[in-house]
């Protein structure tokens, strides 16, 4: 059995299942099932259109995120439908595929439904992408990264090309979700905590949650391939993916400070910066790398964000006990 370039494999056979982790995956996928509307955005309504409820320094930190997520959701749904879902035939592993790509409809639509409820300009944020330079580094790093894959002729056979598909999916799934989404849900649920926009900080407490799925699910396929293909994780090429995490953590905390200069309330913007290299530091150790930072969590609290034990009852707007056991992960 071999998770690529396993001529045996039946696409429409799922069951029996090889790689367990791809159905857990799923499960935990399902586990957070959510949709934007449930969240109401009443308070966040009035608090935008209060001008002194929040400082120039919030909503400038808003505009970043709203403006870094809004297009970086899509171009993760059209990396993992155009992409990956091409070369990984594995059915359990198309069957999270499908999954994930159902989210970031789901994460897609949350960033309309902001963009409405807070009467937004659409032709301001979803051109942020291209504007600002520090949200364009993010994009045009990713976009670089990940060209092998998106050539129509790429296949995965033999150890130079599966090299490229593991240096991909370090691109789609270790930086772009594990790296760049980070800075931003910190300071997205820092604000929350602060009891500032809370509809929004629990829409991105919920795209978290499903992007540490996403993550972890990354993670197993790229450790899966390396360790059914051991000759291909060289000393030279787990340099390579090293350094290429060491850039993209440069480009993070760029957009951390520009997002947020000045820091918010109790935090400032070289806190967010360390949290980044915290969250490297465990990226690069879940794909066997040893940390390159060894930097101290700043923010404890955002791990307890990711567990997905705590599920929200819509109906008491309480957080009520759902399952046991739930993800570890920041
Ligand atoms: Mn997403
Ligand atoms: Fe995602």
């Amino acid at each position: 059995m071999s998770i690529i370039n396993n001529s045996k494999t039946d696409p429409n056979k799922i069951l029996p299942m090889t790689y367990l982790w791809a159905r857990q995956h799923y499960k935990d996928g399902v586990a957070n099932n959510w949709v934007p509307e449930e969240i109401p955005m009443q308070d966040d309504i009035e608090q935008w259109k209060n001008t002194t409820a929040l400082t120039d320094e919030e909503r400038r930190l808003i505009y970043w995120n709203l403006g870094f997520f809004s297009t970086a959701e899509s171009l993760t749904a059209n990396n993992i439908v155009l992409a990956v879902y091409n070369h990984v035939t594995n059915p359990e592993c198309r069957q999270y595929l499908l999954r994930q790509a159902f989210e970031e409809a789901i994460h897609t639509d949350t960033f309309i439904y902001c963009c409405d409820s807070l009467g937004l300009d659409p032709e301001q944020i979803y051109t942020m992408y291209q504007s600002i330079p520090s949200i364009r580094g993010k994009d045009d790093f990713v976009v670089e990264l990940t060209k092998s894959v998106f050539d129509p002729t790429f296949n995965t056979v033999g150890d130079g090309n599966i090299q490229s598909f593991v240096h991909d999916l370090v691109g789609y799934y270790v930086i772009m979700e594990g790296i760049f989404f980070y800075a931003g849900f910190a300071m997205m649920l820092a604000l929350k905590r602060q009891r500032k926009m809370v509809g929004i900080g629990e829409q991105f407490e919920y795209i978290m949650r499903d992007e540490s799925i996403h993550l972890n699910f990354g993670c197993d396929l790229i450790n899966t391939i390396v360790a059914e293909n051991p000759q291909v994780w060289t000393p030279a090429f787990q340099e390579e993916v090293t350094v290429l995490i060491k850039k993209a953590v440069e480009l993070e905390k760029a957009y951390a400070k520009d997002a947020c200069p000045d820091g918010i309330l109790g935090i400032n913007s070289q806190q967010f910066c360390d949290y980044v290299e915290h969250i490297a530091d465990r990226r690069l150790e879940r794909i066997g790398l040893k940390k390159v930072y060894d930097t101290e969590n700043p923010f404890p609290w955002m791990s307890q964000a990711t567990d997905l034990s705590k599920e929200k009852n819509f109906f008491e707007t309480r957080v009520t006990e759902y399952q046991t056991g739930g993800l570890d992960w920041d």
